[in-house]
């Protein structure tokens, strides 16, 4: 079992910016009603699948929630399937949660290696899956990075104005963020007015 809960309780920082986001649906009818956690949609740009996030009662989300995970966030280009790392549909799902559980629409999640060189990214965190490319319908892209950066500590924050997303992911020693201004298909455009520039930590995250 994932300890969904526990996991973002841990994000929060000393100062506790990070505020554990209210159960929407919560039943509180009846004595010994269960919290209830409402599923969060995610749909894949380009498979057009989609996957559903559903916590149990505790809000932690079960394994076989993993597992299916792995095929939904699949290699789109070679289909391959790869493992992914756990924090990754915490943090989505908190995301969600945080703006009104919105479905989350996924540019792309694993990326097998040699996808991950053509683009010219061999270190590429998407390649280990442990990063996502997504935005959210309705909520600004600023709004979303914002968030992001405010709300999690060692994560890479990818900002693609220009692309329509936002890139996380996860195993970091520390927050890295940039901006790419690139278009969909062309070369990295990183910004020199990056709040931290991207080092070659930050260039192995792509798009
Ligand atoms: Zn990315």
């Amino acid at each position: 079992m994932i300890r969904l809960l526990v996991a973002a309780l841990m994000l929060l920082p000393a100062g506790g910016a990070l505020a554990r986001p209210a159960p929407r649906g919560a039943k509180s009818a009846g004595k010994g009603a269960l919290r209830r956690w409402p599923a969060v949609q995610l749909d894949h740009l380009t498979t057009h699948e989609r996957y559903q996030l559903c916590p149990d009662a505790a809000g932690h989300l079960p394994r076989r929630q993993l597992q299916g995970l792995r095929r939904f966030l699949r290699c789109h280009h070679t289909g391959r399937v790869h493992s992914i790392e756990s924090r990754l549909p915490q943090l989505l799902y908190t995301v969600s949660h945080h703006f009104g559980d919105r479905a989350i629409t996924v540019i792309a999640g694993y990326r097998a290696p040699k996808i991950a060189l053509e683009k010219g990214n061999p270190r590429s965190p998407h390649k280990q899956g442990r990063a996502v490319d997504f935005r959210i319908e309705g909520v600004q892209l600023s709004d979303l990075r914002d968030y992001l950066l405010r709300a999690f500590d060692k994560v890479g924050v990818g900002y693609y104005p220009n692309s329509g997303f936002v890139h996380l992911d996860v195993g970091r020693k520390k927050r890295v963020s940039w901006i790419d201004y690139s278009h969909p298909g062309e070369r990295s455009r990183y910004s020199p007015e990056s709040a931290t520039p991207p080092d070659a930590d930050a260039v192995e995250a792509d798009e």
